[in-house]
């Protein structure tokens, strides 16, 4: 294997490629000697000189294009430094940054990475992902780029979500990079202004929408199945109406899952189960009010109901213990023309115009804010879940942080410090006074890469609800109790790794209990998931 390759190809090919780190032995062997600068660095240096550089750069979209240069000339450093310092680089490779690299995708484009299937290969799909060089992909995210974050329709640009998402993959469960591919459907856009874009280089046409998308999708879907029989589907970022009725339709027909709504529904129930540690209030008691009636609010309310029915209540209570808001005020069952996935929590109710009413008229114990309605929590309506709460649970969501229905402080304030908070983005300590708040960020990278590698690890052929509820039981329960006392509700983003791989293993046991899996259970699960992590090591050439 070896013998065939040139020498340069150890240079130039990210996977093999070591920098200055190639040994005196492996520059003999490879060819290579000559070809480097004559010092071998060791691997805490060639990390140094990589933190240097990101640290000098004058913008997080520069970090972005140096941290994506490096991965594109060397992986196994690229995600050394990455797992290192995940807290300080996890907001560029993802989001806040990654939203504005989409938006600028065709203008800080240098290589291409991952796969384009467009509104002109139907027929051809199957030929597309053969042409994709690694046999064995496990893990796929796929976006048509029409909801990318906050920022709407991007077209083919939004293919710098799926490659920020499977980084996280690999940074924080260790999904070996080889085994993931990122996808980008780009049917068009309807964004005027990208199509104006001479740099723009997505599709120059209308987005494709009804049966021509649909069967676009069909063909996708049915392709991976053949080609990639053992990887698993994760949607991101599609508009709510096709995110919800794609995973309706492929749920039990392929092996995938949809983050926007099951990972976000699995972070925000471990949210809800680390503050019921903190009030001795048990999951069943709560009642759940969430203002937003979108992909994100609905997935949340379905694993709340169906977590409520495991511990013990009736489906229908269950469910009549979440409510959701949106413009027009409570959503009730005599509300016309709502889809099925809303009509699920339309409860029978008086009409109700707006989000303070509703607090008055419900008591909630738990106030989640998915709606990009930016200061919807008002004083008013936090005083209001602070009156009927000892410990009002409040989780302003919605991102970017210029979204979020309320700051953190505002929580704490308004609630005389007795807020137990989750915010979307990030949001520092609080001091209110002389106490220290810690807010929780309800980030779905704590949930989606041990769901994906549980799944990986197992071999399961659907991923289920149960295992979007084991995680979230696993997640809550890494949370240590001086943790919680400073308000914490998940565990610090530097335990990632470890964390991720607990939630693995319980994702696994469920796929087994569940007669999913595809492999014999190994007799110890939590060390076959260890085992089988992607550490970033370089390879030897010895
Ligand atoms: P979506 O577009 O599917 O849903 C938004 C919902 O909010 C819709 O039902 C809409 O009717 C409602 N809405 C809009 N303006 C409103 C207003 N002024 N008052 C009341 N309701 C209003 O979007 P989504 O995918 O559900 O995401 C919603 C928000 O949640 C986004 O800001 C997103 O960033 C955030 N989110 C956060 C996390 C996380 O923190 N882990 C995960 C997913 C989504």
């Amino acid at each position: 294997m070896t013998q065939a390759r040139s020498p340069l190809d150890y240079l130039h090919d990210p996977r093999l490629n070591k920098g200055t780190g190639f040994t005196e032995e492996e520059r003999d062997r490879l060819g290579l000697r000559g070809l480097l600068p004559p010092r071998v660095t060791n691997l805490a240096d060639q990390k140094e000189r990589i933190l240097e550089n990101f640290r000098r750069k004058p913008s997080p979209l520069e970090q972005y294009i140096y941290l994506t240069s490096l991965q594109d000339r060397n992986e196994h450093l690229f995600y050394q430094v990455l797992m290192e310092h995940i807290e300080e680089m996890m907001p560029v490779i993802y989001t806040p940054t990654v939203g504005e690299a989409c938006v600028r995708f065709g203008h800080i484009f240098r290589r291409p990475r991952g796969l384009y299937v467009t509104a002109r290969d139907r027929g051809r799909v199957r030929t597309l992902l053969r042409h994709w060089p690694e046999p064995d992909v496990a893990m796929l995210v796929v976006t048509d780029g029409e909801r990318i974050l906050g920022l709407g329709d991007l077209g083919a640009n939004g293919m710098g979500i799926p490659i920020g998402k499977l980084a996280l993959y690999t940074a924080c469960a260790g999904v070996d990079p080889a085994r993931c591919l990122p996808v980008a459907i780009d049917v068009g856009t309807d964004r005027g202004d990208l199509l104006e874009d001479p740099l723009y280089l997505g599709l120059h046409q209308p987005r494709l929408r009804g049966p021509a998308y649909d069967e676009l999708l069909e063909e996708f879907v049915a392709a991976v199945s053949e080609v990639f029989p053992r990887a698993v589907i994760q949607f991101e970022d599609f508009a709510t109406e096709n995110a919800v009725r794609l995973l309706a339709r492929y749920r039990d027909r392929a092996c995938c899952f949809n983050d926007d709504i099951q990972g976000t529904a699995g972070v925000v129930l471990a949210g809800l189960l680390s503050a019921g540690r903190v009030t001795g209030q048990p999951l069943v008691e709560q009642r759940v009010l969430f203002l937003g009636a979108g992909a994100a609010a609905t997935g949340i309310a379905q694993l709340v109901t169906a977590a409520m029915t495991r511990d013990g209540l009736p489906e229908a209570e269950a469910r009549a213990r979440c409510s959701l808001v949106d413009e027009q005020g409570l959503l009730t069952a005599d509300r016309p023309g709502l889809p099925e996935f809303r009509r699920r929590w339309a409860h029978p109710h008086a009409p109700v115009p707006d989000l303070a009413g509703a607090v008055e008229a419900l008591r909630p114990t738990v106030l989640i804010g998915v709606s990009g309605a930016a200061g919807a929590f008002t004083e008013t309506v936090i005083r209001a879940m602070a009156r009927a709460n000892p410990r009002p649970i409040i989780f302003p969501l919605s991102n970017p942080t210029s979204k979020a229905e309320c700051t953190a402080e505002q929580a704490y304030t308004w609630s005389e410090g007795r807020a137990i908070v989750a915010t979307g983005s990030p949001f520092g300590p609080v001091e209110w006074r002389g106490r220290r708040f810690i807010p929780g960020q309800g980030n779905n990278a704590y949930i989606f890469p041990g769901v994906g590698l549980g799944v990986i690890v197992s071999g399961a052929r659907r991923v289920t609800d149960g295992m979007f509820h084991a995680a979230a039981r696993t997640l809550a329960g890494a949370v240590q109790e001086p943790e919680l006392a400073e308000g914490r509700l998940f565990p610090p983003l530097r335990e990632i790794r470890s964390v991720s791989a607990t939630i693995a293993a319980a994702v696994a046991e469920v796929a087994f209990a569940e007669g999913l899996a595809t492999v014999p259970r190994p007799a110890d699960l939590a060390r076959a998931v260890a085992a089988s992590m992607y550490d970033g090591s370089y390879p030897s050439y010895a």
